[in-house]
């Protein structure tokens, strides 16, 4: 038989290994955010990203508006959403029943994680009857899922040409919200895998160093899962400030004083840009699959570092569909406004 022409398997090649491109969203706080996010979705969903997570709060507090924003996104477009699902201080029989209503509703792909205890309620204790850690949310998943399977054929096929998939999150600095390190984290990481995970997305970091010793430690601790950087970019240091004292991730000196020295908005986006496209390009060069951009529910700047990395977004999409609004459906996405 011929070898192919090796100008095809290249081409292959390149794209079996483009790097993913995903995107993260909060719900609307409010109904007058939507038709901004809607936009916001329209614009992101130009680089074909090759899923779009949506945040979900603690103790469920997001439940009814991250169900109808990835309600929509499955009804409305082409994007593939992942439902983030926390489970702290809920039961396990609540959660059961918030993961029935996503499933129910065609949701395929989950975030599992444990999210966080209020701050702001020091007599807090775990609800008695709940899960302590995401490892145990990935493996209730499992088993919802084993045992949809097992009640209803039409479930089991359905399950098999749509696969649930599971992803959790990892922390390349350790996580200063839970005063875990880095080989806790590994530890919780590789827990997670054995209940069930597919592949894991890390908080944000700022040196390449960090992202790269996680995977170095996840891989010798026998974590094989793909580990996914979650890239914030680097454009606005006000909220660089916020991201850091929310996570407890350093946002580096110098790069604030960079930002903060520039008086030209424009001129400091660049500056940004360039900060996360060489952080951008130095975790694809160590091996990492690809990059999730965390968007606050704007698309300059995320789009502009997948320029930036030559990152014009990764899932192929099917002829028919459309990547942002699917063709035929009510047009649910007002022009951009931005
Ligand atoms: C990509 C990403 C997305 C996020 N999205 C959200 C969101 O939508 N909503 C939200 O509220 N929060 C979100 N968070 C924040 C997250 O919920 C918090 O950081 C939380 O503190 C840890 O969640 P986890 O899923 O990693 O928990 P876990 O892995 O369960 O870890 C929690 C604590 O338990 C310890 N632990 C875990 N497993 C074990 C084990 N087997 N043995 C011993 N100790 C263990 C860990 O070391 C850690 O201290 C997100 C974080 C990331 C990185």
């Amino acid at each position: 038989m011929p070898a192919p022409a090796p100008t095809r398997s290249r081409d292959v090649r390149a794209a079996v290994d483009r790097p993913t491109v995903s995107f993260e969203l909060f719900p609307p706080r409010n109904p007058d955010a939507a038709p901004k996010l809607w936009a916001t979705i329209q614009a992101l969903g130009e680089a074909r990203p090759d899923f779009v997570s949506v945040t979900y709060g603690a103790s469920g507090k997001t439940r009814d508006t991250t169900r109808g924003l990835v309600r929509r996104l499955l009804r409305e477009t082409s994007l593939n959403p992942i439902a983030h699902l926390t489970c702290v201080g809920t039961s396990r029989a609540e959660v059961t029943a918030v993961v029935e209503e996503f499933l129910d509703e065609g949701v395929r792909s989950f975030l599992a994680l444990r999210g966080d205890p209020p701050a702001d309620q020091p007599d807090w204790r775990p609800h008695p009857e709940g899960l302590e850690t995401a490892s145990e949310l990935v493996a209730l998943l499992r088993e919802i899922e084993e045992r949809r399977c097992r009640g209803s054929l039409a479930q089991k096929v359905r399950a098999t040409v749509r696969p649930l998939s599971i992803a959790v999150a990892a922390f390349p600095r350790g996580n200063a919200g839970t005063g875990s390190t880095r080989a806790q984290d590994v530890a919780a990481l590789l827990a997670k895998q054995e209940a069930g995970a597919d592949f894991a997305i890390t908080q944000v970091f700022f040196d390449a160093g960090s992202y790269l010793e996680l995977v170095a430690e996840a891989r010798e601790a026998g974590v094989t899962i793909p580990i996914i950087p979650g890239i914030i970019p680097t454009t606005d240091p006000a909220r660089l400030l916020r991201v850091e004292a929310l996570t407890g991730v350093t946002v580096p000196r110098p790069l604030l004083d960079r930002l903060g020295s520039v008086d030209d908005d424009a001129e400091r986006h660049r500056v940004g840009i360039r900060a996360s496209v060489d952080l951008v390009n130095a975790v694809l060069d160590g091996g990492a699959p690809g990059v999730h951009v965390y968007t606050f529910n704007t698309h300059h700047a995320a789009l502009d570092l997948l320029e930036g990395a030559h990152l014009g977004g990764g899932a192929p999409t099917a002829p028919d569909r459309a990547p942002g609004p699917q063709a035929g459906s009510p047009s649910p996405v007002p022009a951009p406004t931005n």
